[in-house]
């Protein structure tokens, strides 16, 4: 036998096949976006993080197919179920302008921040794109698109024209990007690094979001609803917004006429924010005549001193309080301990406003969590409104559905 050539490529890798357990298949089937390690039952090679990996039913049949991602518990994130597929180029185009079509129409001139790919409700498992203005920031939470990076931004830039995208890289992937495909949370991939915060509009007004270094993609686009719902409330109301970040449901209630407001945050980085946000719409006469306080303290203490004034509209907007299913129960239990001491803040009459961004407490648990607590502090309540997710933000599987809100006007 002549031995091979010594110069021929190797062969292209054998296409990456996986065969899952049965109840896998039923999950897949039923259009869930997960593929977790342990449903795999056998695969023909080691996979790459970021190859195709196409998925085998019990018949041997396709599937579906997904991303391979060989380092976490979500082995593969889906794409497709269903016919086999080609994943090519454009494939990946029409997913993108499927996105953006959804959005277009949405928001008019007065809104130039929204999200324009939102994960695996869009089609595109663990990534996340917003808008700020002219300033694209591109979010990775999966080690998929890593190796893809070039390929995703160069079909970003052909479909969205933009002054400048920014990469975000969820804190586990950093080390890994850094090291292997030397990127760095932060970068700038096109365009100029911006001069401080990026200015944007929200309902007519301007916003900072701190694209670079901020939470998420640097402003929590996903409230915006809820912060307009607080605008129509606000009026002639003295407002506590505690958790307040960059003071966003204040500025909605100071355009609203609410009689002052209060922003309440452990971080004097978010409440510098607030105050800019603040300055930068005193064009508005409601915003020029709110007197707007800054309180730096811990919000579960601040709120139980005795000395902490009464207030005629709260907001009650944590952090996520489980970060891990493990947590859920403690996490039930301080909404429940937060909002009563929400409640001792509410002045007689005055209206409460309770978010949950929290993934592994579901609406039902937490607007039972509310009401207990609610119910607890004696005072009768009317529910004028609970809400889920913005247009921009759509939840196409449960995980997805974090975000949930209610307020209650009460005696
Ligand atoms: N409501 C905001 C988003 C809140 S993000 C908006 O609409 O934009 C959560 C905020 O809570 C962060 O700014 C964080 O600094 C703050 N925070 C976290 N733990 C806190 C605590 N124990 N007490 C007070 N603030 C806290």
């Amino acid at each position: 036998m002549n031995p091979p050539p010594t110069n021929s490529p190797p062969p292209p890798p054998a296409r990456l096949r996986l065969r899952v357990t049965a109840t896998a298949e039923t999950i897949v089937r039923g259009g869930h976006p997960w593929l977790f390690a342990d449903s795999v039952r056998e695969q023909n090679r080691p996979g790459i993080t970021g190859e195709v990996a196409v998925l085998y039913d019990r018949k041997d049949a396709f599937l579906a197919l997904g991303l391979y991602d060989a380092e976490s518990p979500i082995r593969v994130r889906l794409l497709h179920a269903g016919k086999p597929q080609t994943v090519d180029r454009e494939w990946w185009r029409a997913r993108l302008v499927a996105a953006l079509t959804r959005r277009a129409g949405v928001f008019g001139p007065g809104t130039t921040g929204y999200r324009c790919v939102n994960g695996e409700s869009d089609g595109w498992p663990g990534l996340v794109l917003d808008r700020y203005g002219d300033t694209l920031v591109l979010k990775l939470y999966s080690g998929v698109w890593l190796p893809r990076l070039g390929e995703v931004v160069e079909l970003i830039t052909a479909e969205l024209p933009a002054g400048r995208l920014v990469l975000r890289l969820s804190r586990n992937l950093q080390e890994c990007a850094r090291r292997e495909f030397q990127r760095t949370d932060g970068e700038v991939l096109l365009g100029t690094p911006p001069v401080g915060p990026v200015i944007f509009l929200e309902n007519g007004l301007f916003l900072e979001s701190d694209v670079l270094q901020g939470q998420k993609t640097g402003f929590f686009l996903d409230q915006r609803d809820n912060r307009r719902r607080v605008e129509g409330f606000a009026a002639g109301r003295t407002v506590l917004n505690a958790f307040s970040f960059s003071g966003g449901f204040s500025l909605y209630a100071a355009r609203g006429r609410a009689r002052a407001v209060t922003d309440l945050d452990l971080s004097a980085h978010a409440l510098a924010a607030g105050a800019r946000n603040f300055a930068l719409n005193q064009n508005l006469p409601a915003v020029a005549a709110c007197p707007r306080t800054a309180v730096q303290a811990e919000a579960f203490a601040w709120l139980g001193a005795a000395a902490t004034p009464r207030y005629d509209l709260v907001i009650l907007d944590p952090p996520s309080l489980a970060k891990r299913e493990a947590e859920r129960g403690g996490a039930v239990a301080a909404y429940e301990r937060l909002v009563g001491l929400g409640m001792r803040r509410l002045a007689p009459g005055g209206m409460l406003v309770a978010a949950s961004c929290s993934a592994h407490v579901n609406t039902a648990e937490f607007y039972a969590a509310v009401r207990r607590a609610v119910a607890a502090s004696g005072r009768r309540s009317v529910e004028r409104f609970t809400a889920a997710h913005a247009v921009d933000h759509p939840a196409g599987f449960p995980e997805a559905e974090y975000l949930k809100s209610i307020g209650l006007d009460c005696s």
